[in-house]
């Protein structure tokens, strides 16, 4: 994949196809929340400008990484009642940074080894697109899915009246 096919570098023209929310967004940085997967609350926080991967974060994107990956994952703990919000790198598959913050319960979470290195399968959802799901742990419903996306978007823009198109 060349620079110029990123897909991130869409921005929201794209959420749809990775079925995803933005919950937030400020003028370096957007935090987009997954429609579908085994946890609800799972969300992407990059970069707008095309950064590779963490070794190339720079500028003012690197000034401001720090706040914005705390206050996405203190809203994404509030919001689902997780304990904690593990946080991840990889960039195998698309070549501009994107940390993966998965809400974690100490009382069982999928989001372990199992999500990492456990066995796969695709499903075909009612709309006709395919996503990866476990194996091991089944998606969770889309009105728990919404709520978090609700959850996490009220919780990051003080003020904001909850939006019924973003919502559904
Ligand atoms: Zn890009």
């Amino acid at each position: 994949m060349s620079d110029s096919d990123c897909p991130l570098c869409a921005g929201k023209a794209l959420d749809e196809a990775l079925i995803r929310t933005e919950v937030w967004s400020d003028s370096l940085w957007r935090l987009t929340t997954v429609r579908i997967g085994e946890v609800a609350g799972f969300s992407y926080l990059e970069p707008r400008r095309h950064i590779r991967d963490i070794t190339e974060l720079d500028g003012e994107e690197a000034a401001t990484f720090g706040t914005a990956i705390a206050s996405a994952s203190a809203a994404i703990k509030d919001a689902t009642g997780a304990d904690l919000v593990y946080a991840y790198i990889f960039g195998d598959a698309v070549p501009h940074l994107h940390v993966h913050l998965a809400p974690h319960r100490h009382d069982g979470s999928p989001l372990v080894n199992d999500m990492i290195k456990g066995a796969r399968h695709q499903v075909r959802l009612p709309s006709g697109e395919e996503v990866w799901a476990s194996d091991r742990y089944p998606l969770v419903s889309q009105d728990i899915m919404a709520a978090a996306i609700e959850d996490i978007r009220v919780q990051l823009n003080p003020g904001l009246v909850p939006d019924d198109e973003d919502a559904g």
